[in-house]
């Protein structure tokens, strides 16, 4: 019988080094292999492939329940192979509160390779099919969105997708594989920045795309080989060590914001608090619905956003916290706050950010897995003080 989660990522790909045992695994930290003869080998260039790299791609498939992944150097060089997998002339939905860093890569980039593209609210199966176009082949959804934590049914959208013969890509980052596993739901393929909630620790830059469908993981591959955005072998084995924690951290991360969206919601100094595991939440039954635990749990997650009016109130905040770090990224141990609309998002344009919703005074907080009263604290101070 397969094994437990939390016993997996442990010790999937982990089987100890044969020569003297070691429990860790070592690096294999080469750029080149020996051939035994001509073309003889099972590596030969780092590039193309490298153990360490293999035993993270073998142990992150198994955590998603897909058969294989292929790593990348970062999350946007994972989001950017899947999106070589089109052609130009072809078409893509996606969805106007995508990842930043997405939406400025189709749209400055890929659109001039050809690439089309519709920008539509993907909580919405209607929108999506008014969408829909002879020549769309792929939807892109991120569930939930950052940092409006808005959802999107991966289900529904996975259904739609292989009813129209399209391939469903699934952001997973903000979830982890621990909280949400979309593949199990009907997606195609699932992206991560490991950079954040896989790798934890803040301290790597990595990416993954998984799947259960081999003709795209071959693809993946050939990509991965051919534009060459691969980790180093170290990226790979810091990676892998702190993947280990995944299962303890998660949980520490959703209990601690659950316990702050709770107190947040009744703070007249909040506005609007976005946490998809309060009843407030418009979409709270689906996120019980997908996003669960191993066990059948339902989740919510360590992100939180809140609005607190307007800029000046959200600097005061911000410069008033001493644990929370004002940092790009999310997911590590430690708490960080960030102010999208001037950081993560600014290259959203204008128009795209008030119709989300993503004002001058909403700030994100990625709660880390400190002790939460110390949180509390540090949170109820900075509020009092605006
Ligand atoms: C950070 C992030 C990315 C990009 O990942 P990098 O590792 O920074 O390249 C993509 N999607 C989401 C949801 C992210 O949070």
């Amino acid at each position: 019988m397969k094994k437990k989660f939390e016993t997996r990522v442990i010790h999937e790909g982990q089987i100890p080094e044969k020569e003297f045992g070691s429990i860790s695994k070592p690096i294999y930290q080469t750029s080149t292999f020996k051939q035994n003869d001509f073309a003889e080998y099972i590596y030969d260039y780092s590039r193309a492939g490298n153990p360490t790299r293999t035993d993270l791609e073998t142990n992150i498939a198994s955590l998603e329940e897909g058969t294989g992944s292929a790593m990348y150097a970062s999350g946007m060089a994972a989001i950017s192979a899947t999106l070589t997998l089109l052609k130009s002339g072809e078409h893509i939905i996606s969805n106007y509160n995508v990842y930043g860093g997405a939406f400025r890569l189709i749209d400055k980039i890929l659109s001039n390779m050809g690439i089309q593209v519709s920008w539509v609210d993907t909580s919405s199966i209607d929108q999506i099919e008014s969408a829909l176009k002879n020549n769309t082949r792929m939807i892109l959804i991120e569930t939930p969105t950052n940092p409006m934590m808005q959802l999107a049914d991966i289900k529904a959208v996975s259904e739609f997708s292989k009813s129209n013969n399209l391939i469903s890509v699934v952001d997973n980052t903000f979830m982890s594989p621990y909280f949400q596993r979309p593949l199990t739901l009907g997606a195609d393929l699932v992206v991560h920045s490991t950079t954040k909630y896989i790798n934890g620790h803040s301290d790597v830059i990595g990416g993954v795309v998984v799947s259960k469908n081999e003709s795209l993981l071959e693809q993946l591959h050939f990509i991965q080989m051919s534009v060459g955005a691969v980790p180093s072998p170290f990226d790979c084995w810091l990676t892998q060590r702190s993947i280990k924690t995944l299962a303890l951290r998660m949980k520490a991360h959703n209990k601690n914001a659950m316990l702050i969206a709770r107190e947040l919601e009744n703070n007249t100094k909040v506005d609007r608090i976005y946490y998809p595991g309060l009843e407030s939440h418009p979409q709270h039954d689906l996120a019980k619905k997908q996003q669960l635990d191993p066990d059948g749990n339902p989740a919510f997650g360590g992100m939180i956003s809140i609005e607190l009016s307007n800029i000046e109130k959200a600097r005061k905040f911000v410069k008033n916290l001493k644990i929370f770090i004002l940092a790009e990224s999310l997911g590590g141990v430690e708490s960080l706050v960030c102010h999208p609309a001037s950081m993560t998002h600014a290259s959203l344009p204008e128009e795209v950010r008030s119709k989300i919703g993503l004002s001058d005074g909403l700030v994100r907080l990625s709660v880390g897995v400190e002790h939460v009263d110390d949180l509390l604290k540090d949170i109820n101070s900075a509020l009092s003080k605006i």
